[in-house]
């Protein structure tokens, strides 16, 4: 059986999918999903969206200490979804730390861990550019 997401007000996992919003307005679009449009000022709330899941690391940190039970080091970023114009904070994963740089192509992925098999958090993945194919 997949795995639920432990967000459902803000990502899917099966398939994985960012839920933003999208301004009614001005069109701008915001993840977490907004109230009051951050472009515009707008106060109606604007209309969900599902977010593109191909991404760009725009920067990035690597974690050293963690709490009890999350491996170390990890990679932590924002990711930019040029598509919606939209940046993400989020664990990156799939690269050592030392091989992630800016601008590399990341795409949204929703994990498990064996402290929670059952609900799925949402990261990004380094996509190989094979995935694609391109050369
Ligand atoms: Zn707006």
């Amino acid at each position: 059986m997949a795995a639920t997401s432990f967000r459902p007000d803000v990502f899917e996992a099966d398939p994985p999918a960012l839920l933003g919003s999208a301004c009614t307005s001005c069109a701008r679009k915001a993840f977490p999903p907004r109230d009051v449009c951050p472009s515009c000022g707008a106060v109606d709330g604007g209309e969900p969206v599902r977010l593109s899941t191909d991404g760009v690391i725009y920067s990035f940190t690597v974690v050293r200490q963690a709490p009890p039970g999350l491996e170390t080091p990890y990679v932590l970023g924002y990711v930019d979804l040029p598509a919606d114009e939209v940046r993400v904070m989020s664990r990156i994963e799939g690269l050592a730390p030392e091989d992630v740089e800016i601008g590399l192509p990341v795409r949204l992925v929703a994990r498990t861990d064996e402290r929670d098999t059952e609900r799925a958090s949402l990261m990004f993945a380094f996509a190989h550019p094979t995935e694609e194919g391109r050369p």
